[in-house]
């Protein structure tokens, strides 16, 4: 089998999955307990606190674990908004956001009665600045933004993004999704202008069900969770040590070997687009996205046939996100003006640095073949 769906979620490290088992069968204890085997529950969160805030360049207070980007995005933009209702009456989402932060913003918006717009993406799908900087006034509550897109690999320039919000907005607090940025691209959370992040495991070769939310010294939210005040009171529940551990093992691991990581995808990205029949395909990504994800059109075959079709060959990519997957077309390809065959013909590759040349080119030549037979 090839897998090549790396964007949607990735195989466990060895090494977080050895952690994991030997965790879970002998770290049990609760880490609220007043005993010494809690308190060492406790001690090992704090040390993956500070693991994370030393790669992050934050502080172990603006780090919340949580069960996933999802609840990450929910607690960020609920939160911020619930807890800052005279902040704005404009709530400012890209088109290209997942619908994590896109349908939370919109919840929020109709529930506390604020307006919310949503910014353009140009023709290469990453944020029009124009748009965005025309969009933000003194009445912008939040803007949120991803690093990257999970469809497209677009990357956004979150720098001049943080520019215009302070020349034009500078009450507004910045909210982005680093999903699909985490051990891709250097994030020094610090020296940023960004107010709230948004982090998830399962796409860094951690477990589901475990993510991170950022919120900056200062910045105010309301926590989602009410109970028993863990986590500084951000996220009541018990922590659970296991998903910490395994979280923050797999943020190392892949920041420390981030360098050699993008050269190998960068590679194996190149072999693939060589291996492919040029006339069948066009590339909807553009020259500046991320090497980890792929978005290609191949007209006159349906990106959906062509996914099933090369799952009987065990080759798995995606139509689009996976969480779209009911969608005529996905809502990022629309916003980014594509004709329609190229929206109805797109698929996702998304490689890992794991993967071997020879893989890449069989996938290659499966995906050729594959087009070719469904094109009869
Ligand atoms: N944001 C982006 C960019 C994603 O790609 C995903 C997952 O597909 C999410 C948010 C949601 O992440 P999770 O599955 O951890 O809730």
């Amino acid at each position: 089998m090839i897998y090549l769906d790396h964007a949607a979620s990735t195989f466990p490290y060895v090494e977080v999955i050895r952690l994991f088992n030997e965790a879970f069968a002998n770290n049990y204890a609760n880490p609220s307990a007043a005993h010494r085997l809690g308190m060492n529950e406790e001690l090992r969160i704090k040390e993956a606190k500070r693991t994370l805030a030393d790669l992050l360049s934050c502080e172990v207070s603006e780090l919340t674990f949580t069960s996933g980007a999802t609840e990450s995005a929910n607690a960020a933009i609920k939160g911020y908004l619930l807890a800052n209702r005279h902040s704005g009456t404009q709530v400012l989402v890209s088109a290209g956001e997942h619908p994590a932060v896109r349908i939370t913003a919109k919840h929020i918006c109709e529930k506390l009665g604020l307006e919310l717009k949503i910014i353009p993406l140009t023709r290469a799908g990453v944020v029009d600045l124009d748009a965005l900087e025309g969009m933000l006034n003194p009445h912008v509550a939040l803007v949120c933004v991803m690093a990257i897109n999970n469809e497209t690999g677009a990357i956004n320039d979150l720098s001049k993004i943080a520019r215009l919000i302070k020349q034009r907005a500078a009450q507004a607090k910045l909210c982005v999704d680093y999903v699909q940025a985490l051990a891709k691209q250097t994030i020094t959370l610090r020296q940023s202008a960004v107010d709230l992040g948004i982090f998830s495991g399962h796409k860094i070769h951690a477990p589901k069900g475990v993510g991170l939310l950022y919120v900056k010294k200062g910045v105010r939210i309301e926590p989602l969770l009410h109970g028993g005040g863990h986590q500084l009171g951000m996220r009541a529940g018990t922590e659970n040590s296991q998903m910490a551990e395994a979280f923050t093992l797999a943020t190392r691991l892949g920041i420390e070997h981030m360098q050699e990581n993008t050269s190998n995808v960068m590679q194996l990205r190149q072999t693939f687009l060589d291996a492919l029949e040029p006339s069948t395909y066009v590339d909807n990504s553009a020259n500046t996205c991320s090497p980890w994800i792929l978005n290609v059109s191949f007209p006159g075959v349906r990106g959906e046939t062509l996914l099933h079709a090369l799952a009987d060959k065990e080759v798995y990519i995606s139509q689009a996100s996976s969480c779209h997957s009911k969608a005529p077309y996905s809502d990022v390809l629309q916003a980014m003006q594509l004709p329609v065959e190229l929206m109805q013909s797109a698929v996702r590759i998304s490689f890992d640095a794991s993967q071997s040349n020879d893989e890449i080119k069989e996938a290659a030549r499966l995906m050729n073949e594959t087009v070719k037979l469904l094109k009869r």
